[in-house]
């Protein structure tokens, strides 16, 4: 049944805090604004993206391998990569109200026209803004105990650039040959001027980004190969594909270093929104932090915004230390790259309100979220009908069978259509009950959380017919 798009998004915030998906962190607190926890549902579906994104990208391949690089990471990594000169946000402030705005969001011509605007944008409030001022997302941290400027560091704004200052290790220490990817998962930080939309932009969220190395020549069909790749990535989990777009952006408004970019976006019920976007990055990062290699013999603790990088070489770069030798061709070149980086908590939402289903049945709403049985935070659960008979005990053993393969259930809690109504709101595939019968014959019913539909199924051919059902 289809659930109305302007109430989705209260009804599911209030069902990912009830089922224990998501809850605001630090919330006896009164919260923290951009951070959220995931309760014990929500990090098995997490989890299960993640795995699924893993599996996808490097344990299915033979050409891309995986990192799990520090978050902390050398600051001369950020002054190379140009995080420091360029992460930032135009910001802009009401001196009314004392709102914060990011101008490129109350004014998305602010781009091409650079003129921001200067009023503000709540209708109730109208009063005059700030001008506009460059923000950097970067958090600032200090390695040691003394707060010097010496120690300063970030905590990393995206994981791409572990992957990157690793790209030598890796092809030394494994036989990988160019074209080849490393991937990697793991939190990043942006001090996100506005976060919002529940966990769609927050402060600290997952990245799963993956950094495809290829010879420079080949880099545009690699691009069109890892977008299509991208695309099926959320079709083979079951997302609705009326609800997916590729956006490719506009070759004038690139970043600086992006030959080309699409983003994968999903119909959020706060509008379009990017999951994922994929760049052809060229061989900037690469040359950036060769630059970076050679500059940091001369760096003694200065101010790095200000500290200017080693001039640039191009007959030495391309066969400087974060080359590549190519054995086919006999030459050295430095690699391109096409970069798929995914949000892994983005990912998380869009399943979840991809998912989110109400219908009716027996004259009640059941809240149900059709989630694909591989990301289904339990697989199945096991229901004894009653508390007496031998049923717990029977249960018990059933249920200790399918936990050695399966995120399994037990629950005997309550009246068996509430257990299936509580199943069915965190999107377990399989509800398993043992009843009166089970005791004679030994079956036991298993019951479909999309049709709700009932078979009996001789206890000792179950797992079989588990695994059909969640494959
Ligand atoms: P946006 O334009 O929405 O700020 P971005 O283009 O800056 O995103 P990238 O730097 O390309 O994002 O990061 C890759 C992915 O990381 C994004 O597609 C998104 O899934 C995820 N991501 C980035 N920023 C956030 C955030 N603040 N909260 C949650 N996920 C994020």
């Amino acid at each position: 049944m289809p659930v109305e798009q302007s109430a989705l998004m209260e009804k599911l915030v209030a069902l990912t805090k009830r089922r224990g998906f998501l809850f605001q962190s630090s919330e006896i607190y009164g919260g923290i604004n951009g951070c959220w926890d995931y309760g014990p549902m929500g990090v098995e579906l997490k989890r299960n993206v993640k795995d699924a994104w893993w599996r996808a990208m490097v344990r299915d391949r033979d050409d891309v391998v995986g990192l799990d690089s520090s978050i902390l990471m050398h600051p001369m990594a950020w002054r190379a990569s140009g995080h420091i000169a360029n992460f930032a946000d135009p910001m802009i402030d009401c001196k009314r109200c004392k709102k914060r705005y990011r101008v490129d969001e109350i004014d998305p011509a602010y781009e091409d026209t650079g003129i921001a605007p200067t009023v503000c944008p709540d209708p109730k409030c109208k009063g005059e803004l700030t001008a506009a001022r460059k923000f950097n997302l970067m958090f600032e941290t200090h390695l040691g105990p003394v707060a010097e400027s010496a120690a300063k560091t970030y905590l990393r704004p995206e994981t791409a650039q572990g992957i990157f200052v690793n790209f030598q290790n890796v092809v030394n220490s494994t036989r990988i040959k160019v074209p080849f990817g490393i991937a990697q998962q793991g939190k990043s930080f942006r001090n996100e001027i506005n976060p919002r939309n529940f966990t769609f932009r927050s402060r600290e969220f997952e990245q799963m980004e993956m950094e495809f190395f290829c010879k420079p020549g080949t880099d545009d069909t690699w691009f069109e190969y890892w977008v299509g790749q991208r695309r099926q990535w959320y079709a083979d989990l079951g997302m609705n594909m009326d609800k997916l777009r590729l956006r490719q952006h506009d070759q004038a408004k690139l970043s600086h270093y992006s030959k080309a970019t699409t983003d994968v976006e999903y119909l959020f019920p706060f509008g379009w929104g990017e999951l994922e976007g994929i760049a052809n990055r060229t061989d900037y990062d690469l040359r950036q932090h060769q630059i970076g290699m050679r500059s940091v013999g001369k760096w003694q603790g200065q101010d790095l915004q200000d500290f200017p990088l080693v001039d640039e070489d191009k007959e030495e770069f391309s066969s400087g230390k974060l080359s590549y030798f190519d054995d086919e061709e006999k030459r050295r070149y430095i690699p391109f790259v096409i970069e798929p980086a995914a949000g892994a908590d983005r990912a998380t939402l869009a399943f979840l309100c991809d998912a989110y289903d109400e219908d009716v049945a027996n004259n009640e709403t059941r809240v149900v979220l059709r989630l694909h049985p591989r990301l289904a935070p339990i697989k199945v659960a096991v229901l004894p009908l009653v508390r007496k008979e031998g049923m717990p005990e029977r249960g018990q053993a059933i249920y200790g069978d399918l936990r050695k393969r399966w995120n399994a259930m037990y629950d005997d809690s309550a009246a068996i259509g509430k257990r299936y109504r509580r199943q069915d709101e965190v999107g377990t595939p399989l509800c398993i009950t043992i009843d009166g019968d089970t005791m004679k014959d030994g079956s036991v019913t298993v019951r479909e959380r999309d049709s709700m539909q009932q078979q009996r199924i001789a206890a000792d051919v179950l797992s079989r017919f588990v695994e059909e059902k969640l494959a």
